[in-house]
């Protein structure tokens, strides 16, 4: 067991059907307090990436793969988008088990990053009119996250693995 409690209160996550979630929260080194977010639901594999659009307003990419849903190998994508753009790396999991084991392997992908107990407000929210799930962005994704499209080291892009 560590230390850690992951579970988010039941108040807030019976409203939706849902009695039981455990987030896990890794914040990049000298986090200014906002920016970039990306997001991992585990099992299911959903990836969320949130930047902040040329026009100041948050853009939500999300990636709901239908197969192929290795979570290992979706949360070292997660942790590898989450250093390339310095964002905030959040996994939300069924169980506490779920949540444990997903910090550990990102607590060693993630370098620059550290442990937060609390969910920051990087969390922007899905706005409506936002991308569709699976929509394909491909090359554009770092560039729409501020990054230059060629040389950002993660590669980007959203609806493969479908
Ligand atoms: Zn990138």
């Amino acid at each position: 067991m560590s230390d850690w409690t992951t579970r988010v209160l039941p108040e807030y996550t019976r409203p939706y059907g849902v009695e039981e979630v455990h987030d896990v929260w890794f914040v990049p080194n000298g986090w200014p307090g906002k920016g970039p977010a990306v997001s991992l639901i585990v099992p299911e594999c959903e990836l969320q990436f949130v930047a902040i659009g040329s026009d100041g307003e948050p853009v939500t990419l999300i990636n709901s793969p239908q197969v192929n849903k290795n979570v290992r190998r979706w949360l070292r994508y997660a942790c590898k988008i989450a250093t390339a753009h310095r964002a905030c790396l959040f996994v939300a999991c069924d169980t506490a088990d779920e949540a444990e084991r997903a910090a550990k392997r990102a607590t060693k992908w993630l370098p620059n990053h550290q442990r937060s107990a609390l969910g920051p407000s990087c969390s922007a929210r899905t706005r409506p009119g936002a991308l569709p799930p699976t929509y394909s962005v491909s090359s554009r994704a770092c560039a729409l996250a501020g990054a230059s499209r060629s040389t950002c080291p993660c590669r980007l892009r959203f609806g493969f693995g479908n």
